[in-house]
């Protein structure tokens, strides 16, 4: 039996082994999706061989170390600088990005009611870059705002437009899409934005999307403010179901299942 598992420290609380061993069921796909605690990140090549994994996912804080430790990076994956999918083929591993592809198909049902030119961008981190590109591959115009300088750096050297939250003017922009890729609302009860800020982009846009994902069907303080703006809104739920469902694809090297693996994958989590 083919063996998968993901690597991050913490891994415990990740959902990745249900969605994705409902999905193996669902295809009558023989193989076990399980977690592994991976401290050391230098150590994933190491440890996946080991364990003979025929493939793996890779969460927090391993993505960018993951990234230099596969022999090919295949896809989007070489601009963002950072993998969540490994898969093994012909005894090499192939790195791939399906966060990036993950949130595009979350965003697809907004865009089928208006569709989305402009999206502003909260935060900087790791999931902002996959997200700003892949929406600009897809003819969007990305604007980025982070609550500090640092992280913006890279974002500015490929060329999109940065504001910190010192420097914005929100009277000035409209945005169809506001995003929040901030860690912000995680674990506290916070806004990753001043909250008159919030409701003044929220006064002119379209949709709203938080990356984090509701727990026990409470509201993320991001999207309660969404919510009191009249602004359709979702949480990162489906951004985590699809990027599993691609990564899923390659896993078993099938491309024509979508609908059987994207089923199973939400409903493993009702
Ligand atoms: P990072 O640690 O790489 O980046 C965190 C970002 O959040 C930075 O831009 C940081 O700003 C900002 N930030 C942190 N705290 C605050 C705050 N109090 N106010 C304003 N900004 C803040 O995180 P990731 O990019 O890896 O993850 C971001 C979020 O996306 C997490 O909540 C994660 O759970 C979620 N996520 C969801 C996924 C899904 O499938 N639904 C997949 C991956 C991530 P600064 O630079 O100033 O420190």
């Amino acid at each position: 039996m083919k063996q998968f598992a993901i690597f991050g420290n913490p891994v415990e609380h990740s959902i990745s082994p249900i969605i994705q061993n409902s999905a193996f069921k669902a295809c009558n796909f023989e193989a076990e999706y399980s977690k592994i605690l991976l401290e050391d990140g230098k150590k994933l090549k190491e440890v996946f061989l080991q364990n003979n994994l025929s493939g793996a996912n890779i969460t927090v804080p391993h993505k960018e170390v993951a990234f230099d430790q596969v022999d090919e990076i295949r896809g989007i994956a070489k601009e963002i600088g950072a993998i969540n999918t490994i898969v093994k083929e012909d005894n090499k591993l192939i790195g791939y990005n399906t966060d990036a592809g993950g949130f595009y198909e979350s965003i697809k049902e907004f865009d089928k009611i208006t569709p989305i030119k402009t999206a502003l961008l909260i935060g900087a981190g790791g999931t902002a870059k996959a997200i700003s590109l892949i929406l600009r591959d897809n003819g969007i115009k990305v604007t980025i705002l982070n609550r500090s300088q640092p992280r913006l750096d890279d974002f500015i050297k490929k060329e999109f437009e940065c504001y910190t939250f010192k420097e914005f003017d929100a009277d000035i922009q409209n945005f169809d899409l506001i995003i929040n890729s901030t860690s912000a609302g995680l674990s506290e009860n916070i806004l990753p934005l001043e909250l008159n800020v919030l409701e003044q982009i929220f006064n002119t846009a379209n949709f709203a999307i938080d990356c984090i994902y509701s727990k026990d069907g409470i509201l993320t303080p991001f999207l309660k403010v969404a919510n009191m703006c009249n602004i359709p809104n979702k949480d990162g739920t489906d951004m985590l179901i699809y990027q599993g469902v691609l990564a899923c694809e390659y896993f078993m090297n099938e491309f024509n299942q979508r609908e059987c693996i994207t089923k199973a994958m939400k409903e493993s989590l009702k």
